[in-house]
């Protein structure tokens, strides 16, 4: 073989580099701030969700996560920067993020109680077409086998797991490409935790990426991505659960040692 076409070879037989091409971001926080009056709930904060993600904002009471996904849904006025798929969310509009696949499930659920479990879903597809509306309908079902049982049954009489997976499920119906999960564990027993998170990656796997907040630093650690540990609207610590599982801050603070 000459010098030439072992050139040839090895340059044809570069060894394979793991690089992958970093996905696109979904959602994008830079140096945002949200005041309500006085109290200061946001401070500067920088976060980013990439496509295909599950990234949890995590930390205790009065954190400021609930602010940061009704920011980052277009409900609060803000400084800084926070944008959907590469758009100011203020110049965008809640309806308009809602359209594009921006959907929020907020940590008050916001069921309508005296409509049944049925309606709720329909509501929570009300821009799709009857056609979508069937198709989520059954992967919603599929997904909680107990709103499948509970179809005619009022959401008010329903347990608050129930009531959990019904408000994850009409955020589904939406669509959605980014789903905004408020707080979803918050009061729920282990059994529906488990339920919850084992939705997880069917929803992934129809292409949505995940906006988690979670007091539950556990279940954050055990099914999200990445995560952000938010502190007196601070953000003290990120990384990648394996990362802040070896964090002593973290151990000492919030997985009790
Ligand atoms: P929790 O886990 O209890 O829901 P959180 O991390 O979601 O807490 P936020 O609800 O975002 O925290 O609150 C952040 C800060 O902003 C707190 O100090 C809270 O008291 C304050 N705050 C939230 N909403 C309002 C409001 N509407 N008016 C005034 N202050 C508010």
């Amino acid at each position: 073989m000459s010098a030439d076409s072992t050139d040839d070879f090895e340059s044809e037989f570069q060894p394979a580099t793991d690089t992958q091409p970093t996905p696109d971001a979904v959602l994008e926080a830079e140096d945002l701030s949200v005041s309500y009056g006085k109290v200061q709930a946001l401070r500067g904060l920088d976060l980013t969700v990439r496509e295909g993600e599950i990234v949890s904002l995590i930390g205790p009471n009065g954190a400021g996560k609930t602010t940061f996904a009704n920011t980052a849904s277009g409900f609060l006025p803000y400084d800084g920067s926070v944008r959907y798929r590469d758009q100011e969310v203020s110049s965008v509009g809640q309806t308009a993020l809602v359209e594009q696949g921006m959907i929020h499930c907020t940590e008050k659920r916001d069921l309508f109680g005296y409509m049944d479990v049925e309606d709720n879903l329909e509501l929570g597809g009300y821009l799709q077409d009857d056609a979508v509306i069937e198709e989520r309908k059954e992967f919603v079902y599929d997904l909680f086998p107990r709103l499948d049982e509970r179809r005619e049954q009022n959401a008010r009489s329903m347990s608050g797991g129930e009531q959990q997976m019904l408000a994850i499920g009409r955020a589904l119906m939406g669509d959605p490409d980014l789903l905004i999960l408020d707080e979803p564990t918050l009061g729920l027993a282990p059994v529906i935790l488990k339920d919850i998170a084992e939705a997880f990656d069917p929803i992934q796997e129809q292409g949505v990426t995940i906006m988690l907040t979670e007091q539950n630093v556990t279940f954050a650690l055990k099914h999200a991505d990445r995560i952000y540990l938010l502190e007196n609207g601070d953000v003290v610590r990120e990384g990648t659960p394996g990362e802040l599982k070896g964090d002593d801050y973290i151990r000492e603070s919030y997985l009790g040692g």
